[in-house]
């Protein structure tokens, strides 16, 4: 963790339990904007006691027949209020975002819209998502009914914390639940601006809590303790293994959203120049901070030299630069721990007789020395079992991998413990489909690359996640399901007696 100790000229924040915000200052730290090396603010930082107040709050408030039994349009309503605030609101939470991981300014308006799109979402879904008459076998009608599960802890990770909360908060409050949300401490105030939305909004005290902290110090409390009921959890596979443990101890229900190491595959009939542009945003956006990056490129043998040169080209032209800067298109990574990692991995496959195609440094413009940059990287001569190709790097680092045909490129595109995403381009569309169905992925791509929904299902397969957000789905991730049986008999007709 890159946060230093305090410095006592900053703003502090505080963090909200119960509706009220908390400046408790016993454990708090200063948070560092990775494009400057500056302190931003000091942030309050949550105890274990903080934590048992935040989800006894979350579970008095969720209990309360005025939020448990709230009418679907009334819920919707509120749902709506939160959206529109949030647009109202656009430019303090991207800034948020903005100051705290460094992603330019353009990538951080969006999330906070496509954020306030799923609140809109999730309000038009519980509409209409009703409960279910099941056919009956027997003289009763049988009904299924979906209901909260009550305190829902959801942690998120620094990349992208304005929609991933917002995947997360949408859905379980839609669903009637209370929630507990652990950010990431690279990322604070984007929970907190969102609670404070959440608040203005009309979502009743307690509903919505937010508590910053150290994952090692209050992570494994919150997962733990006996009134959580439902872990939501995006971030590392290793972090994600961890909760996973811990919930099957208490046998709760888990969704988790982990890491991947994509493949990204071209065939020469694919329309090169459109397949070239995808795979530098598919890598490259987001400074390569992204769960779903191509990180992985394949490109059939023959015409892998004319593709390596048509993607250099358009990387070259990328511009790294201050987040706030209007041409700027990669900011740093998010944090100096963050581009150190990214550092040692392609040291180390430099080291094992890497070729860097591009990049493989950090910039050499002195306005950005003071920042955590590192330039858009391509490496080749490695195999896909090099740790560069199998580890999750999370930093702008392209691996470009040869394939011979259709029979080697399946077994080297599943060759990887994640299974999160993966593009195809080809104009064939019967390849297409057989490709496309043989890759252990939970998102495929064809002829495009991060085409996002908040309509449909999200999550990985293997290492890379279990269970699903967005989408309709994604709303029941948040409910348990009720089986009822209403009798229509004048005397009893149940009991193993009677044959069904
Ligand atoms: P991380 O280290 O796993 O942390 C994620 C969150 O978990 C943070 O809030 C962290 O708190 C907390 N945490 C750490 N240790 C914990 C523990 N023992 N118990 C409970 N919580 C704990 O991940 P990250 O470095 O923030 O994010 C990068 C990872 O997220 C990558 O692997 C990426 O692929 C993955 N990701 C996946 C998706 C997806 O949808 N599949 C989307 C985005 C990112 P602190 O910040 O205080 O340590």
């Amino acid at each position: 963790m890159a946060l230093t100790s305090t410095s006592t000229n900053l703003s502090t924040i505080p963090f909200l339990i119960g509706g009220k915000w908390i400046s408790d200052t016993s454990a708090h730290f200063t948070h560092i904007n990775p494009a400057t090396g500056e302190a931003n603010y000091n942030i309050c930082a949550a105890t274990e006691a903080h934590l048992d107040e935040a989800v006894q709050s979350a579970h008095e408030a969720a209990r309360r027949p005025s939020w448990r039994n709230m009418l679907p349009h009334e819920r919707a309503r509120i749902l709506h209020r939160i959206a529109d605030l949030m647009i109202e609101r656009s430019d303090v939470l991207a800034r948020c975002q903005m100051l705290e991981n460094g992603k330019v300014w353009k990538e951080c308006k969006n999330q906070v819209i496509n954020g306030a799109a799923t609140f809109r979402y999730c309000a038009a879904a519980i509409e209409t998502l009703g409960s279910e008459i099941t056919p009956p076998r027997g003289n009763y009608l049988s009904m299924t009914v979906y209901e909260p599960w009550g305190v829902v802890a959801a942690i998120t990770p620094w990349n992208s914390p304005i929609t991933l909360s917002c995947n997360k908060i949408a859905a379980a409050l839609a669903a009637g639940n209370g929630v507990v949300l652990k950010p990431a401490s690279y990322t604070p105030t984007c929970g907190i601006e969102l609670g404070r939305v959440a608040l203005d909004a009309g979502v009743p005290p307690g509903i919505l809590n937010v508590i910053p902290g150290s994952g090692s110090k209050i992570g494994d409390a919150l997962v733990s303790h006996p009134l959580v009921r439902m872990v939501s959890f995006t971030g590392g596979t290793e972090v994600g293994r961890r909760i996973s443990e811990l919930a099957g101890k208490k046998l709760i229900t888990t969704v988790l959203e982990l890491g991947g190491k994509s493949p990204h595959i071209v065939f020469p009939d694919a329309d090169l120049n459109a397949a070239a542009d995808a795979v530098t945003v598919a890598i490259f956006e987001g400074t390569g901070q992204s769960c779903t990056a191509g990180s992985r490129l394949f490109v059939q043998r023959k015409i892998i030299d004319e593709f390596i040169s048509m993607v250099m080209e358009r990387a070259r032209k990328l511009r790294v630069g201050r987040p706030d800067s209007p041409d700027a298109q990669l900011g740093p990574l998010a944090s100096f721990g963050q581009r150190e990692f990214v550092e040692s991995i392609v040291d180390g496959a430099r080291r094992e007789g890497a070729e860097i195609l591009i990049g493989g440094a950090r910039p050499s413009d002195p306005d950005l020395e003071k920042g955590a940059f590192y330039m858009p990287t391509m490496v080749t001569g490695i195999t896909n079992s090099s740790p560069i190709a199998q580890q999750e790097i999370f930093g702008p680092v392209l691996c470009v991998l040869p394939f011979d045909d259709e029979e080697d490129l399946m077994r080297q595109a599943n060759d990887t413990s994640y299974g999160l995403a993966s593009g195809i381009w080809t104009s064939d569309y019967k390849r297409a489909w057989r490709v496309a169905r043989g890759l252990e992925a939970g998102m495929v791509w064809i002829n495009t690359y991060k085409q996002f929904s908040t309509a449909s299902p999200f999550g990985g397969f293997k290492d890379s996640g279990i269970g699903r957000e967005k989408g309709l789905m994604g709303i029941r991730t948040y409910q348990q399901v009720k089986s009822m049986f209403w009798s229509m008999s004048d005397s009893f007709d149940g009991g193993f007696s009677i044959a069904k």
